[in-house]
């Protein structure tokens, strides 16, 4: 069976199939973190929802390139360096650091660039310049240069805004008297008392990149003028991507990119999770709770990314227990699998799941399609390696599966404990207080089995 990769693409607002424009590999951009503060998982729902998009691309054969950049400069990372006294790229390193971390708790696959901004400076001038010399951009008497959005004439394409009505007398509503016109943007900002130490000298004078600018100068960088996919949560589709949009096609006269998608928010009580409005919650702080990477992770992607998502407790608690259902449905089958021929309804769950995902990333159809499997696994008693295999290949979307093995990870240090001392009891031939380490094992909610590798410990 073959079904076609399909997205929803937010500029043609249409879902369309996503087919490489050269050498079978899909150039993927996907907007960062501004490193000043620890990721909440509101922002791990784009990060995530990212993740499965590129698990999805090579899914159906095709290779990524991603660049994820590193928002290491703007308003909110030299306020907190420079309240911290310390410089700004000792400020960013403790939260890039953190971010990569978070990402391997997430099992996020790492993207192939990690720009940062402040090493990409030349670049942003030299973009910068480019659209001052074809008359889309504007110096303003403090030394910020601004870019026109009059003079762009596809501006609102993307956001589908249509701002030719809303051009006339703008200039007098602007209360950023610098600017021409109220929609004109910082292409690069002039330095001020506040920005202390940090600042780059540029043919405008000291002074520091918009954020909009970062992503057009480095997306072009490393994946060319045109390139496939763009991608963000929803609130970054305007203005920050059609500002994007405005100054790489404005600059190049080429189409910047094809297809472009976004996630809706993470929500908490109906309102976008953010750091802004207090009500969030970072990775560290659910993991502090007693959640895991690969629970927290579940509650992420098992949602459509296109619908908002609200963050509860007992969202996590259904993951744990899904999670148990599939550990110790997979767990069982690595014990005893087996070259056997394969159940017709293997191959019919793994069409199911392919045609979910391929529908615009419907995941929670994707894992309907990994229960039936998992039930029909159960009850048939199946020993066939080929349905061990078919996990497999959806966990390479999933990512949330541990096949056996990895499971041991997560077991709490006070039965690992009982655990060792059982396994050394073993290696003694001591079975009386190896069955008795069993029964504790036990009350503590685990079950321990045995086989010719040594023990295995499901939760019960
Ligand atoms: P920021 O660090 O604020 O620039 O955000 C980084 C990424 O997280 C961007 O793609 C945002 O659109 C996304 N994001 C921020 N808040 C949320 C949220 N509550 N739900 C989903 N995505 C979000
Ligand atoms: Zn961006």
């Amino acid at each position: 069976m073959s079904v076609k990769m399909q997205v929803f693409n937010s500029l043609t607002r249409r879902v369309e199939p996503l087919e490489p424009i050269a050498e079978n590999t899909i150039r993927l951009y996907t907007c960062g973190p501004t490193v000043y503060n620890f990721a909440h998982i509101g922002n791990f729902r784009a990060y995530t929802f990212e993740d499965i998009l590129r698990r999805v691309i090579q899914f159906n054969g095709m290779k990524v390139r991603q660049v994820m950049n590193l928002t290491d400069v703007d308003d909110k990372t030299i306020r907190g360096a420079n309240a911290a006294g310390v410089a700004l790229t000792d400020y960013t390193k403790t939260y890039k650091d953190a971010f990569f971390a978070d990402l391997k708790t997430l099992n996020i696959q790492p993207a192939e660039v990690y720009p940062a901004a402040t090493d990409h400076i030349p670049e942003m001038i030299a973009l910068v310049e480019k659209l001052v010399e074809k008359g889309v951009a504007y110096k303003s008497d403090d030394g910020s240069v601004y870019f026109a959005v009059t003079k762009f004439p596809g501006y609102g394409k993307l956001a589908h805004i249509d701002f030719d009505h809303q051009r006339t007398g703008a200039r007098c509503a602007a209360d950023e008297y610098d600017k021409e016109n109220v929609g004109d943007f910082a292409l690069w900002k002039a330095w001020e008392e506040s920005d202390g130490p940090v600042g780059w000298d540029s043919p405008w004078g000291r002074g520091r990149p918009g954020w909009h600018i970062e992503c057009s100068a480095m997306s072009m960088k490393y994946l060319g003028a045109t390139f496939d996919l763009h991608t963000g949560g929803i609130d970054n589709l305007f203005p920050h991507h059609e500002n994007e949009i405005a100054q790489a096609e404005a600059a190049t006269g080429k189409e910047f990119v094809k297809t472009w998608m976004h996630c809706a928010h993470l929500r908490v009580n109906g309102e976008k999770m953010s750091k802004s409005l207090g009500n969030f919650f970072t990775l560290r702080d659910l993991l502090d709770k007693g959640w895991t990477g690969r629970e927290i992770r579940y509650v992420l992607v098992n949602a459509h990314y296109r619908q908002g998502l609200n963050f509860a407790f007992s969202a996590l608690e259904d993951a744990r227990k899904s999670l148990e259902r599939i550990d110790r449905c997979v767990d069982a089958l690595v014990a005893r699998a087996k070259d056997e021929p394969a159940p017709e309804f293997a191959q019919k769950a793994l069409d199911a799941f392919t045609a979910a995902v391929n529908d615009d990333l419907n995941i929670p159809k994707a894992f309907a399609a990994l229960f039936d499997l998992v039930r029909e696994t159960n009850a048939s008693g199946t020993c066939s390696k080929a349905v061990l295999d078919v996990f497999q290949k959806m966990d390479t979307v999933l990512g949330v599966i541990f096949f056996g093995k990895a499971a041991k990870v997560e077991v709490p240090a006070e039965v690992q404990a009982l655990l060792d001392a059982r396994a050394a009891a073993r290696a003694a031939k001591n079975w009386a207080e190896s069955d008795r380490l069993r029964d504790e094992i036990a009350a503590a909610g685990w079950a321990v089995k045995d086989s010719k590798d040594g023990q295995s410990v499901t939760k019960k």
